[in-house]
């Protein structure tokens, strides 16, 4: 391996074989010492990406689980979550000072609506989430937490997080295999 002649930093003659500047302490490039550094550099950096890597599991699966779950209950369940809601007196209430003309039909069509947006943006989550935690497939992954965040556009802060995390997903795209 060739030898550096001069320090790249203070810029002092080096003599074969040096390990660090006798002048400034700076590591001679291409020397032993040069290498061992690059070394400890990549592992260090294989560690942080880990971490990243558990980090963005460990957010998706904060929302992947529960919604999917609470989607999942609540579709087959929104029959009786409709009749609930529509007994409310505050609910009845605010239905008579709005004026608004809604019947309890309208009411179960929201319910399943809206349960089958969580249970299908919870499903998307979990397909990301699995490929996190497998670490192959980026693109699908991204994707699939895209879907997620857009299926959750009636909720600006779910909408926003969503989008962060597909972003994190994509710029930690050289951790998967
Ligand atoms: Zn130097």
């Amino acid at each position: 391996m060739a030898e550096a002649k001069f320090c790249t930093a203070c810029g002092c003659d080096l003599q074969a074989g040096m390990r660090f500047c006798p002048q400034c302490g700076q590591v001679v490039a291409g020397s032993d010492a040069d290498e061992e550094m690059k070394q400890r550099m990549a592992e260090i950096d294989d560690v942080l990406r880990e971490g990243r890597m558990n980090w963005i599991f460990f957010a998706i699966a904060l929302y992947a689980i529960p919604a999917t779950i609470a989607g999942l209950f609540a579709l087959v369940d929104s029959g009786a979550t409709a009749s609930t809601l529509w007994s409310n007196a505050d609910f009845q209430n605010w239905i008579s000072t709005h004026g608004y003309d809604i019947t309890l039909k309208d009411v179960e069509t929201y319910v399943a609506v809206a349960a089958g947006l969580a249970l299908a943006s919870g499903a998307c989550a979990m397909v990301s989430m699995f490929l996190v935690f497998k670490r192959k497939m980026w693109s699908i992954a991204v994707i699939a937490c895209l879907l997620a965040s857009a299926l959750c556009f009636w909720s600006v802060f779910g909408l926003f997080i969503g989008l962060l995390m597909t972003w994190m997903l994509y710029a930690s795209k050289e951790s998967f295999d």
